[in-house]
């Protein structure tokens, strides 16, 4: 064993340190924590938390309290203040709780530079300790980046490829931390756009995080992403008789009617074929720009329907999304989400 490695573990068992400013002088209480120690108030956590406010009011016969979620309060003092050891919670992230119980605007549903793994953390313990304001605001945070209208949704993933890095949310690959954050918070509102948006990962990517996913997350995950990949599938093989439904009808303006149903046919349709993300056939933007062989070009009237068909198409295959997944419909999942958050 090398000097080094004799270090770091020396180090890892240091003794929890104060924190730098969540250390007050008339705190009444000390969380432990492996790494971290903060000096706090029983009456302000109490205000706040429902699991704090009961764990602090109702001792053990023998001197000691035992929280349902596994805090240990043992007859203990540091430095003569009750000490509570938080049992499996890391200093660094009940430092970000403590942060967002004591300042007020450190979470709010504007807020657009937390962390992920903030994020990810605030959700956990919010929830275990039932901090229901920020918990709400968590929630409330995470649905403007995931919205479950069809337009608002692709608008803001379009919005989030082009910020890039440095933006909450930024890369669509932290969905898969997040769908795993309200899955534990049991946030089940928010699963399927969630899950929705993990589909868009391939299957390496999504097995090459699938340690961090619960086995029942995961299973949803796959089977939903392959229902929507086989529905996609489908309409994507029925184009070529949409379009052909399309052109040549009443509102065709081709100068002899006739011209349209001749001319217009798709290329390359096996590109999409393995694709699980609705916006890749949004019709103007790759049906018609990418694959449609139109020279000298359909008319605007059989265009125009065939844009509509598919954009109706597209709205239908969206609707049924949740159900792919088990839930119900984004109606019913909106309302549970506008009554959690209000
Ligand atoms: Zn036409």
């Amino acid at each position: 064993m090398d000097v080094n490695t004799c270090l770091q573990r020396t180090e890892s068992r240091e003794a929890p340190k104060p924190h730098d400013s969540l250390w007050f002088f008339d705190g009444s209480v000390v969380l432990a924590t492996d790494t971290l120690l903060f000096k706090v108030h029983k009456g302000f956590l109490s205000l706040k938390s429902s699991v704090f406010k009961d764990m602090f009011e109702l001792p053990s016969p023998d001197g000691s309290a035992l929280g349902e979620v596994g805090a240990v309060i043992m007859p203990e003092l540091y430095e003569g203040t009750p000490m509570v050891t938080l049992v499996g919670d890391k200093g660094t992230d009940v430092e970000q709780l403590l942060l967002a119980v004591y300042e007020k605007r450190y979470i709010n549903r504007d807020r657009n530079d937390l962390s992920l793994e903030a994020f990810a953390a605030l959700l956990r313990l919010s929830t275990k300790y039932d901090f229901k304001d920020i918990r709400r605001e968590l929630i409330t945070l995470a649905g403007r980046h995931y919205p479950m209208f069809q337009s608002s949704y692709e608008f803001t993933s379009s919005l989030h490829c082009k910020l890039g890095v440095g933006q909450m949310f930024s890369q669509r690959r932290d969905s898969i931390v997040l769908l795993q954050a309200m899955f534990e918070s049991n946030v089940d509102y928010l699963l399927p756009i969630l899950y929705y948006s993990c589909c868009s990962f391939s299957m390496e990517t999504i097995l090459a995080e699938a340690h961090s996913i619960r086995a029942e997350c995961l299973h949803n995950l796959l089977i939903g992403r392959e229902k929507l990949q086989s529905r996609l599938k489908m309409y994507i093989t029925k184009l070529p008789d949409i379009l052909h439904a399309c052109t040549g009808s009443t509102g065709c303006t081709s100068p002899d009617g006739k011209k349209c149903p001749h001319v217009g046919r798709f290329a390359n349709l096996c590109d999409l074929l393995d694709t699980t993300d609705l916006y890749s056939i949004a019709g103007a933007r790759t049906i018609y720009k990418k694959l449609l062989v139109h020279p000298p070009g359909i008319c605007k009237g059989c265009r125009s329907l065939l844009m509509r068909t598919i954009e109706s198409e597209r709205q239908k295959i969206w609707e049924e999304i949740p159900s792919m997944f088990g839930y119900p419909g984004w109606r019913d999942l909106r309302a549970k989400m506008d009554a959690a958050v209000l």
